[in-house]
């Protein structure tokens, strides 16, 4: 009897494992007018504040506390895009694809816009002697164009930018991530906010609080 319901049961996992690999996804086409539907209705600018919103409330609750003379060295980290900086123009002339090349290219072109709020968070963070570092998974090919399309776009006087070493393909970014916020926690840094649109920027520890803006359109391990 044992027997016949192991048997049962594997037979069972079999099958059902077999129907959910069959299983169709959903249509790319479909998908990426959803997408554009998103972004266009506004909604995911209506997402974008939300967070964004959050994470000033808790800035400001930090400053409070710090007070004027900020002994404990408080900062803040950003991603850049899609987080500090929109690609979205990009992403539609690419039909939300493209090889590394068509994205350095186009990254290279150095016009992204800034996203507003996130504008407004780091004027907050600076203007109150919080140091702002930018850590992303750009490489550092872009260097120059990204300060560049970064000044223009109204950032200034960040404490540090990181990027990740042109010759390097990571299987996950969040290694160089965490990592890189170590180092500024061991420099001294209270890191009380990381804000990021993918889960691989905010994973790995140190920071006292994590804001995970939306993304629909590409996904970074
Ligand atoms: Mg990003």
């Amino acid at each position: 009897m044992r027997l016949i319901i192991s048997l049962l049961v594997v037979f069972t996992l079999f099958f059902c494992s077999n129907m959910v690999t069959a299983h169709e996804p959903t249509n790319l086409g479909l998908l990426k007018k959803e997408v554009v539907k998103y972004h266009d209705s506004g909604e995911y600018d209506k997402d974008l504040t939300k967070t964004i919103g959050k994470a000033e409330q808790y800035l400001q609750k930090r400053i409070q506390k710090a007070g004027v003379d900020n002994k404990q060295k408080l900062a803040v980290v950003l991603d850049i895009d899609e987080t500090s900086i929109s690609n979205y123009k990009h992403m539609t002339e690419l039909g939300f694809g493209g090889t590394h090349q068509d994205l350095d290219r186009t990254m290279g072109q150095g016009d992204d816009p800034a996203i507003p709020e996130a504008l407004k968070l780091y004027h907050l963070a600076k203007a109150n002697n919080v140091a702002v570092f930018f850590i992303t998974g750009r490489g550092d090919n872009l260097r120059a164009i990204t300060e560049k399309n970064l000044k223009d776009m109204g950032f200034n006087n960040w404490d540090g930018l990181y990027m990740r070493p042109a010759d390097k393909q990571y299987p996950s970014i969040i290694p160089f991530k965490s990592s890189t916020r170590k180092m500024l926690e061991d420099k001294g840094y209270d890191i009380i906010i990381s804000m990021g649109d993918q889960k691989s920027d905010l994973a790995g520890g140190y920071a006292d609080a994590t804001f995970k803006l939306p993304n629909p359109y590409y996904y970074i391990p």
